[in-house]
């Protein structure tokens, strides 16, 4: 495979399984040394580490929890004093809460936990990640499809996370811009991973409206990050690119 991160450094946030995971894979085989956190899946994201390294790359794994601002710092602190720099974050971390907003057990506590993880902690990550980028630096964030649409009950909450992003993507792109820092959100469909997987009801349903007629699989939304995080996307900036197989078309 082409290298074209050779000796690039990468933060990927939740890195440890799924779409992250799949990322920090294509980056390593791209030459970039590689950072993931996770905040769980201790094991997973080691095993990881192990599979980075045969690629020839330096990688490092390190918990922190997402939905707290300080342990975010903490984490982008130590990954680029580890590195001395960081030259791509990948906010892929993510997870899914939901319910009608007409049900009286909607539980409360756990759409702020979303909006942390998946709002602050975005936040939290590229704040701290800006004072270790160089020119030519990379923000990539993994919003969602339905930070543009959403098609059944329920998924009000992780819409209005996704569509946050891509107000951020547009206002962070023009703070970096001077400082040639790149900002872009990937938007993917349905991707067949621990959050999503491609074996229910719910991924018969949602393959009928996909124009490919099938669910995505992680290594299709790292190719798009990788591309974003090369040279050749250098004049992309505050762009959304969907990755969904026409699930929007
Ligand atoms: P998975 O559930 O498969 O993996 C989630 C990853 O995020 C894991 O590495 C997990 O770590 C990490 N994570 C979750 N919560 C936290 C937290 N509080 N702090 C740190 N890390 C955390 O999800 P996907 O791979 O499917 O999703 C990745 C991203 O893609 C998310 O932002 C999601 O919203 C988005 N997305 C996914 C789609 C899909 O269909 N799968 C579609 C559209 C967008 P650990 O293993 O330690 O729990």
């Amino acid at each position: 495979m082409q290298k074209r991160l050779h000796n690039k450094i990468a933060l990927i946030t939740g890195g440890s399984r799924g779409i992250g995971a799949a990322i920090a894979r294509r980056l390593a085989q791209e030459g970039c040394h590689i950072a993931i956190s996770f905040v769980a899946s201790k094991d997973k994201a080691l095993s990881l580490v192990k599979e980075l390294e045969k690629e020839g790359v330096q990688a490092i794994a390190l918990q922190a929890d997402q939905a707290d601002p300080l342990q975010v710092k903490s984490l982008v602190e130590k990954v680029g004093k580890h590195f001395g720099r960081i030259d791509i974050l990948v906010n892929n971390a993510g997870i899914f809460e939901g319910g009608s907003i007409d049900d009286p057990n909607l539980d409360v506590l756990g759409i702020s936990r979303l909006l942390a993880v998946n709002v602050g902690g975005v936040f939290a990550a590229t704040h701290a990640a800006v004072f270790f980028m160089k020119e030519g630096g990379r923000i990539i964030t993994i919003g969602s499809i339905n930070g543009e649409r959403i098609t059944a009950s329920g998924g009000a909450d992780y819409a209005a996370t996704k569509a946050a992003l891509v107000g951020y993507t547009h206002g962070w792109a023009r703070d970096l811009g001077p400082k040639n820092i790149t900002v872009n959100l990937v938007q993917p469909g349905p991707i067949d991973t621990d959050m999503n997987p491609d074996n229910t009801d719910f991924a018969e349903m949602v393959k009928k409206n996909v124009a490919l007629g099938r669910y995505g699989k992680p290594e299709e939304i790292a190719s798009a990050v990788a591309f974003l995080a090369s040279g050749e996307a250098s004049y992309i900036t505050g762009a959304t690119l969907t990755v969904d197989g026409g699930f929007l078309a």
